[in-house]
């Protein structure tokens, strides 16, 4: 551009040559304060004042634009940063930390999708519904370490058995869900059957081996099923599959939902039936097999319910414990027992050493307030802890977990008798029964069912009352049903039985007139005879 030098005249009068470089350092400064901070004033050869402060201001600008640079680069790592932790956020809030799978909110997430994605035309999703058998064992008696690893395997497992596409999720605990976007019925089944394959390989977990399997129950969407449908079938498809035995594929079918709402009337009853007064207490003899005289009584829970009748415990003991209904229902079958040792004791009935048998569920002795419900109950009706024998179950402390032990050792401390119950279902050895507080040991029944027939059975049998004997506790052999078991066990030196060939479970009143006619069992004595 030409440089045309103007005359301007000043107000005071005075003539300046206008300098063009004025113009450009004036367009410069306008640029920049615009934000073009690349923006330079030209520098002219001349290098006078006029162009120092032309430097000056380029130098300005320079040092503007880093300064801006750096912080448009902080600005942009710091936005890449919230965006990665926002996407963890999200992933974490999506994910299962121990395994992860996807977890019940990314399963919701998924199978709506999937749903919309049918209701557009594409094909029905599914879900199937896996929940492992028999984890808590694994749990209690490897630790939680061990368990966490099964799970971890048994995760990898099932991303390798599922189609791509599918999301596979831990809901929680053992209980993991597959969505299957696009499937029809008999590939859900195959899936599900994949997967069942897959876990059906031993894991070895800190040189221990682990066979897991899985109940699964499987539903394919039918149109105008919502998500929480789906997944409401699958479930109850699976309660099914696991109520009828371990490993085993269910498909969901309408009449499993009237199973399950009866389940649930069944559970609000079980709630209620304490305080309608439905529960009613039948006593077993056990028998010394020496003297053939009734030592004491085992309690055992019936339920007269006001529509089906006389229900016995294995049809509600299960689902009492389940739901939590068991601790209320435990207090009142502790409570009316001591009720009723002291009503047989005001009656003068009852003799030196009789005692009270009361069954306790795994449940009960997780909880803390069982020492405590004890000692009141003692307390209230006056019995006297050698009375009482309480007994657990074998399965309930294979765990020996720290409230189970609690529980036992405060109990011991009380002075209670203890017992483990049907002892040979579960996985505890004698040396392992040797260091809970435990006085006796009660056989299971299926361990002499067939010591008449089989002669093997019957040193087996010989070897674990001489094991029991030898850690120091005595034996009780439940299920005598024949003379001919009651004389085996009696010659191998065993010293108390129960079954039905000494007596079936009696009423109150039935054992009032035992007591008083001086305990003899007819059968027992001529045993004896
Ligand atoms: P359990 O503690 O092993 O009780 C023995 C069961 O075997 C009783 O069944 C009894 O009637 C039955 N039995 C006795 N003698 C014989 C025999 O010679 N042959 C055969 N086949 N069976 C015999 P029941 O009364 O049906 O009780 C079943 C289970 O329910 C009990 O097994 C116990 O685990 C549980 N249970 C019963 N009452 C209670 C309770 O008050 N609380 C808790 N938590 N569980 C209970
Ligand atoms: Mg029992
Ligand atoms: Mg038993």
């Amino acid at each position: 551009m030409a440089e045309a030098v103007q005359r301007v005249t000043l107000e005071h009068g005075q003539d300046v040559t206008s300098d063009p470089r004025l113009d450009r350092i004036v367009e410069g400064i306008v640029s920049i304060a615009a934000g073009n901070l690349t923006a330079r004033i030209p520098i002219s050869p001349t290098r006078d004042q006029i162009d120092a402060v032309s430097t000056g201001i380029n130098l300005l600008a320079a040092e503007l634009d880093d300064v801006y640079q750096d912080m448009e680069h902080r600005v942009e790592s710091r936005t890449l940063e919230l965006r990665e932790a926002h996407r963890q956020m999200e992933r974490m809030a999506l994910s299962d930390p121990l395994t992860g799978l996807g977890n019940r909110i990314a399963l919701m997430q998924q199978v709506e999708l999937s749903l919309e994605d049918m209701a557009g035309g594409a094909a029905a999703p599914g879900v199937l519904m896996i929940d492992l058998d028999g984890f808590k064992e694994i749990n209690d008696s490897f630790g939680h370490r061990a368990g966490d690893l099964v799970l971890q395997e048994v995760a990898s497992r099932m991303l390798a058995s599922v189609p791509e596409g599918s999301l596979v999720a831990r809901l929680g605990g053992d209980e993991f869900a597959v969505l299957l976007p696009a499937v029809g019925r008999p590939s859900a089944h195959g899936v599900a059957e994949a997967i069942q394959a897959s876990l059906g390989v031993r894991i070895l977990v800190e040189e221990l081996d682990v066979w897991p399997r899985a109940s699964i129950g499987a539903h394919v969407a039918q149109a105008g099923q919502s998500a929480e449908d789906l997944l409401l079938y699958a479930d109850t498809a699976m309660y099914v599959a696991k109520e009828e035995g371990p490993g085993l594929i269910r498909s969901f079918e309408p009449v499993m939902l009237y199973a399950r709402q009866l389940r649930r009337e069944m559970v609000s009853e079980l709630r209620n039936a304490v305080d309608r007064d439905e529960f009613r207490l039948a006593y077993q003899p056990v028998v010394d097999l020496v003297t053939g005289r009734m030592q004491g009584v085992e309690v055992l829970l019936r339920w007269e319910h006001p529509t089906q009748g006389l229900t016995m415990p294995d049809a509600f003991i299960p689902m009492a414990e389940e739901s939590g209904a068991i601790l209320r229902i435990g207090r009142w079958v502790l409570r009316s027992a001591l009720e009723q040792l002291a009503a047989w004791r005001a009656e003068g009935r009852s003799q030196e050493g009789f005692h009270v048998r009361v069954n306790v569920s795994p449940s009960e002795l997780q909880n803390m307030d069982l020492v405590d419900y004890v000692r009141a109950a003692l307390r209230d009706t006056g019995a006297a802890p050698q009375d009482l024998v309480l007994e657990i179950t074998e399965s309930a402390f294979v765990g020996g977990g720290d409230v189970e032990t609690y529980s036992m050792r405060s109990l011991k401390a009380l002075g209670v008798r203890l017992e483990i119950d049907d002892f040979g279902t579960g996985y505890s050895s004698i040396s392992y029964l040797r260091r809970l507080p435990v006085d006796t040991v009660k056989v299971d029944r299926a361990l002499i069912a067939d010591i008449s027939r089989d002669e093997g059975q019957l040193q087996f049998v010989d070897a674990v009352h001489r094991l029991i004997q030898a850690a120091g506790m005595e034996a009780v052999f439940e299920g005598i049903e024949t003379r001919n078991q009651a004389g085996l066990l009696r010659r191998m030196g065993c010293s108390s039985g129960q079954g039905y060939f000494f007596s079936r479970p009696l009423t109150a009143d039935q054992v009032g007139t035992l007591l008083a006619s001086g305990s003899r069992l007819p059968l027992a004595t001529e045993l004896l005879a």
